[in-house]
């Protein structure tokens, strides 16, 4: 049976490679479930000159990791026997928390980083630590391992942990 291969299909594949493909800062998330990814352009099929457009949008303006992202996209696509990578990066609209799926913000806990949280505007007190559930923690640093996180310490089972803030 032959099955015409569209550009769709061809495009849900590059979503699937980039997909296996980890944050340098948070390695348990993939730039997908970051919300990194904004658009995959199929500029020319595999079969034909294979060419593809990635765009991708920077969690914070001049995060360090974004140069090793885009080159670790341009190395992925290029080994499933695309010629031409190209990574756009936009600016705007800025990237946003809400961006990361839901399964990213499971697996960032799971991780022991809470997940951004919409119902608090600061790092402050209240966020549920990621060990117990507790409520009952402080903030002890704006920044924590990377600037994009806020460190926390838990007042009932004693541990610290990263925030990922809100923005
Ligand atoms: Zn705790």
């Amino acid at each position: 049976m032959n099955i015409p291969h569209t550009d769709q299909q061809e495009r849900n594949e590059c979503y699937h490679w980039l997909s296996t493909i980890h944050d340098p800062e948070i390695p348990v998330l993939s730039i997908i479930d970051l919300g990194i990814v904004r658009k995959v352009e199929l500029l020319s099929p595999r079969a034909d000159q294979g060419i593809v457009s990635v765009t991708i949008t920077a969690t914070y303006t001049g995060c360090p990791a974004m140069d090793t992202i885009a080159t670790l996209i341009t190395m992925e696509l290029l080994g499933k026997g695309y010629k031409k990578v190209e990574v756009v990066r936009a600016i705007s609209p800025a990237w946003t928390t809400d961006w990361m799926s839901q399964a990213g913000k499971e697996k960032l806990k799971t991780y022991g980083i809470a997940p951004p949280d919409g119902r608090f505007q600061r790092p402050d007190d209240g966020i549920s630590c990621p060990q117990c559930g507790s409520h009952n923690t402080r903030l002890l640093s704006e920044f924590g391992s990377t600037a994009c996180k806020a460190l926390l310490q838990c007042n009932d089972c004693a541990e610290p942990f990263d925030y990922f803030k809100c923005h």
